[in-house]
This record gives C-alpha cells, structure tokens and sequence, in this order.
C-alpha cells in the first residue's frame, strides 16, 4: 500500500476557493519580470513551483485558467481576482506565486528571470542570480 505523502506546502486565494497542497520540495523563489507576469499580477512575482503530479487542488470551485500564450496557462479566482499558477501546456510542471504559500514557507529569494524585460520604472539591484530570459531550472 503506497504511504500517503505529507504536504510540505499549502497555498490559497484571498477568499478561498483556490486552495492546493504540495507533497514535494519546492525550489527557492524565482521573480520574473516579464511584460505578460507585470500585467497579469502588477508588477514583478516571485514563483515557486512543483510537478504537476505533486500539487492536489484542496478547493478549486473558482478557479479558471487562461490561455495566456501559445505555450502557456495561467490560473486565477474568479471570485477574488487571485493570480496563482502559470503552467506551461506540454510540460509536467506547474508554477504558484510564493505569495499565496502559508507560512513560514522555508524559502529564500534565489534568482530573476526575462530582466531584460524588466519594468523602466524600478532596478533590480540586489545580488541574486539574473537572466535574460527564462531559466530552465525553475522548476
Ligand atoms: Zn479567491
Ligand atoms: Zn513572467
């Protein structure tokens, strides 16, 4: 009999009808700067993520997910307008903001991606890794 696995992360909407657990590691956070990340949450997001076989929605009764690009999904409340997932179509992982983690969520800041397309209206000043583009290993 396969042992049940313990959530090691649990993350929610603002009202709650989103709600998922994770039943693996996650990697350290990751801010993407990206124009489409920007308008979709307001400005630069911190994401973690997990494969999608490890993540198990708690509650899903407003959840919907939108066709953002050729490639790529982006799940969202209807209720509460929360911008939660971003999931590239072909592949097994699923990307969550860190922001909507219960905490503590024992998880450091560890890198920027696409800061080429970085807002003209902040630096990024800090020491974290940085790329230009996406970065294979956010996941
Ligand atoms: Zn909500
Ligand atoms: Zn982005």
């Amino acid at each position: 009999m396969p042992s049940e696995k313990k959530p090691v992360a649990r993350g929610r909407c603002l009202c709650g009808g989103v709600s998922f657990e994770v039943t693996s590691e996650i990697p350290d956070v990751t801010y993407c700067h990206c124009k489409q990340c920007r308008i979709w949450h307001g400005n630069a997001v911190g994401y973690t993520g997990c494969r999608t076989e490890d993540l198990t929605f708690t509650s899903d009764t407003t959840l919907k997910w939108f066709s953002s690009s050729e490639k790529a999904i982006r799940g969202f409340c209807t209720e509460c307008g929360s911008s939660l997932f971003w999931k590239e179509k072909e592949t097994p992982f699923i990307s969550f903001t860190a922001g909507c983690l219960d905490e503590p969520t024992g998880l450091t800041s560890k890198s920027h991606i696409f800061v080429a397309s970085a807002g003209d209206y902040y630096e990024i000043d800090d020491t974290l890794q940085k790329f230009d583009g996406d970065h294979t290993e956010l996941v």
